[in-house]
């Protein structure tokens, strides 16, 4: 399993330590919009636990986690109003997948069509 860097800006936002624009938090996930928006609603939805990606937070999360961070999701894509029209819910992970910040998040992209993506 990789090793969780806590000086990631992700954990810094957990600690209060960077301000972020929270739309939605439970007991175990966060969700603030992304600073670069790539579409009218553009949320990403991080657990609160040292997790780098999917698989990671998959093999050690427990259910509570991992059911909190489920909901969030869910949650969010009712309060943006993305649930009727759809969205893309996207989580970049390692080198291939160019995943930035590495904290678990899943990006949530909605608010306008976004074309097709896999051919
Ligand atoms: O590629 P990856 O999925 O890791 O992208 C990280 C995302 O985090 C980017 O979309 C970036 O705009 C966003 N971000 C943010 N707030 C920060 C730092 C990065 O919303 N303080």
């Amino acid at each position: 399993m990789p090793t969780y860097d806590d000086q990631n800006i992700f954990a810094k936002i957990l600690r209060g330590e960077i301000p972020n624009d929270t739309v939605y938090e439970n007991d175990h996930a966060l969700a603030f919009r992304d600073i670069r928006p790539q579409a009218p609603v553009h949320v990403l939805i991080i657990p609160k636990g040292p997790y780098v990606d999917f698989a990671h937070f998959a093999a050690e999360a427990s259910e509570a986690e991992i059911i909190g961070w489920m909901r969030a999701i869910a949650e969010v894509c009712k309060m943006e109003g993305v649930e009727a029209d759809g969205f893309r819910a996207i989580s970049n992970a390692g080198v291939n997948g160019v995943q930035e910040v590495p904290h678990l998040h899943v990006h949530i992209l909605g608010g306008r069509p976004l074309g097709r993506m896999l051919q």
